[in-house]
């Protein structure tokens, strides 16, 4: 089956679709996406994903390209024309496509576009055995905290991960201090069983699944702290672990090369990871058409 992509209100096989040569968003990256994890034909936690986006939006000074009736139903509409029943759904927005000028343009209509597809499993051994990520140093504009579609640091930094035999990469500001992965909020557990990610600042995207974690965590009554924490902390740590729509939570058994505890997924990522997937499961349950 051809897979189906929403393009400015036409539904279009993938190799058929396509945007405008002058798009902003393939000219200057002047756009915006949201990724947003689906489960048995559902969203997993639709109305965070639609808040941020609007967040981003409105940071770039974009309008919306419809209401978020309209923007759920393309939503829908696209997850049924793809069959996905367990998979991601990708949405774009861009400034849209104007002769080439970095001034926004006058009246320009925002691109829309929308994929999904299906996703299987993770391999069970990322839980099981947990992953590596190698650090590096975050090279990305002032503002990751807008989810823009301006990804090239984020690919480089992984691509080095993939060639270092590593899951992720864990990227590292000036001060030392982990900021994110390259497409995951970072984690650690410290001797004293606190668990600590670096506070949602202008400097990390304020993860769908981290905001969940953080909920999660304070009902299940567990030391909670956002803070900032250096590469030797983590290193140090007694866990780690990385959160994102695709992965949900998973363990972080070595940090370049020193082994984060016991070198074994903690029992701490192990409970965020069940407490997150039910969470998850009811969500989308609670979505259900
Ligand atoms: N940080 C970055 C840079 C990301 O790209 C992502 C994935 N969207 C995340 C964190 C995790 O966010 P979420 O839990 O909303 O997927």
């Amino acid at each position: 089956m051809s897979r189906v992509a929403y393009v400015n209100g036409r539904y279009l096989p993938h190799r058929e679709a396509s945007v405008h040569v002058e798009d902003r968003g393939f000219q200057f990256a002047d756009g915006v996406y949201e990724v947003i994890a689906v489960k048995n034909g559902s969203f997993v936690d639709e109305a965070p994903h639609l808040a941020r986006l609007r967040r981003s939006l409105g940071e770039m000074r974009m309008t919306a390209p419809m209401s978020d009736a309209a923007l759920k139903s393309v939503m829908r509409e696209t997850v049924r024309r793809n069959r996905v029943k367990d998979g991601i759904l990708y949405l774009q927005v861009t400034r849209g496509s104007a002769p080439r000028d970095f001034a926004f343009p006058k009246g320009a209509k925002p691109s829309l576009i929308m994929t999904a597809r299906a996703q299987k499993p993770l391999d069970p051994r990322i839980f099981s055995e947990g992953v590596a990520v190698v650090t590096l140093p975050d090279i990305r504009w002032a503002r990751p905290d807008i989810k823009s579609v301006a990804l090239l640091p984020n690919a480089l930094a992984k691509q080095r991960a993939k060639e270092a035999g590593a899951y992720e990469a864990w990227q590292v500001d000036r001060d030392g201090n982990v900021t994110e992965g390259t497409s995951s909020n970072a984690w650690i557990v410290t001797a004293k069983n606190e668990i600590v990610t670096r506070k949602a600042d202008n400097a990390i995207l304020n993860g769908v699944t981290r905001q969940m974690l953080l909920k999660l965590s304070a009902e299940a009554g567990l030391k909670m702290s956002e803070r900032p924490f250096s590469v030797a902390e983590a290193k140090d740590a007694r866990e780690a672990f990385l959160t994102s729509t695709t992965n949900f939570v998973v363990p972080i058994v070595r940090i370049d090369d020193a082994k984060v505890g016991e070198g074994r997924p903690g029992p701490l990522a192990q409970r965020l990871r069940a407490l997150y997937a039910a969470h998850a499961a009811s969500d989308a349950a609670g979505n259900a058409p």
